[in-house]
């Protein structure tokens, strides 16, 4: 089976890890602060925070953005499920405004129509690795006077209009899952300009414990003291899974070429085949390319899908939009609501993509998928 992604381990990722296994610190050591550090140099911004999951990031940016209850967050419905859970575990609400055709990332007049007073975020998902219409729906955030968090799942190392995805937003966040660009097995990060902002994602990271002496309320406490001043979580990235980290994105450069070079490649192969439709990449900006999603006439999606998979490819569908899952619908959520991504969904397949696909595979993959639409 060709998978629709993969993450690649080399040996020197290996030795990386096998060296923070053998130190005194298998979590909350100096490999972690590497990691951020890393990690900024490539996003840009003031800083980055690294934590357990990229579902982790999404609680931790809302939990900074002081989403809680009588909030609303308002995001794309064409997106893993954790950009929007998260919002409702700290308490808020969100509210789905529906996505552009081209590109399937949130429509910003949409948003616009879909903001009130209680919007308290607004949240971007950089769908299949292209940055968002970042600058008007920032300048949309800015006007409901709510900020803008950039789910950059997808989307480590893209730029727009030439800045990195990781310093546009109020908050961004990252998963490093391993389907995502670079992988620390699980983990994930926020990044912002904000220190201030940032200061309240570590706080959030570890139980909002303060050991600060200058900032500590009970000062006569005793040497030993540390104190909450804010609820969290532990949601702190090991040492070990850092190291990794560190490693894979040395590759980062390398990988989002590939992907770019792949993504060209599957554009040129499918440009005559009849019935399918790419997405549309925006000029200012240079995309990462986490997935390759294409349309196909949805009354013939469920047929190719499972021609593809009888065939050994490991197709799959981003996404169920997320106001269609149970639990959500159980909520109130309607069908209907957001006419374009619910069209989408209805005609999309991800095709493989991962650097080390090769090109004899990336042909078969087209072969098949043409073989499968033919009238
Ligand atoms: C992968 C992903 C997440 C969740 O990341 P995890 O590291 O799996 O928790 C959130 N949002 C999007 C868009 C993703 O692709």
């Amino acid at each position: 089976m060709i998978p629709y992604g993969r993450h690649e381990v080399v040996a020197d990722d290996v030795a990386s890890v096998t060296k923070a296994l053998e130190s005194d610190f298998l979590t909350t050591g100096p490999r972690v602060d590497e990691f951020e550090e890393a990690l900024g140099s490539v996003v840009g911004g003031a800083g980055t925070v690294a934590v357990s999951s990229g579902t982790a990031a999404l609680h931790t940016a809302y939990a900074a953005a002081g989403v809680g209850p009588g909030d609303d967050v308002v995001t794309s419905p064409l997106t893993f499920v954790a950009t929007a859970s998260a919002a409702i575990f700290c308490g808020g609400t969100v509210t789905f405004a529906d996505v552009d055709d081209d590109t399937l990332t949130l429509d910003p007049d949409a948003v616009a129509a879909a903001v009130t007073p209680q919007t308290r975020v607004v949240a971007a998902i950089d769908y299949a690795g292209q940055p968002a219409d970042l600058e008007q729906l920032l300048e949309v955030a800015r006007r409901a006077e709510a900020l803008l968090v950039e789910d950059a799942s997808h989307a480590l190392g893209a730029t727009y209009r030439g800045q990195p995805v990781g310093s546009i937003a109020d908050l961004t966040t990252f998963s490093f899952h391993p389907v995502k660009t670079v992988t620390t097995a699980e983990g994930g990060a926020v990044s912002s300009n904000d220190p201030h902002l940032l200061d309240r994602c570590r706080a959030f990271r570890s139980h909002g414990i303060v050991r600060d002496e200058a900032r500590l309320v009970d000062k006569d406490e005793g040497p030993w003291h540390q104190e909450v001043h804010s609820l969290g979580l532990n949601y702190r990235m090991p040492d070990v899974l850092a190291a990794l980290g560190t490693s894979q994105l040395r590759r980062l450069g390398a990988y989002v070429d590939r992907r770019r070079v792949l993504v060209a490649r599957y554009r040129a192969l499918l440009a005559d085949v009849e019935d399918v439709r790419c997405l549309v990449e925006r000029p200012d900006r240079e995309a990462a390319w986490h997935l390759f999603p294409v349309r196909v006439p949805g009354v013939r999606r469920r047929a190719t899908f499972e021609h593809l998979r009888a065939q050994g490819v490991g197709v799959q569908v981003h996404y169920l939009p997320v106001h269609w899952h149970p639990y959500f619908r159980e909520m109130g959520y309607q069908r209907g609501s957001c006419p374009v991504a619910e069209a989408a969904y209805g005609e999309l397949i991800s095709l493989p993509l991962y650097p080390t696909l090769s090109e004899a595979d990336q042909d078969r993959v087209v072969t098949i998928l043409a073989e499968a639409l033919r009238p």
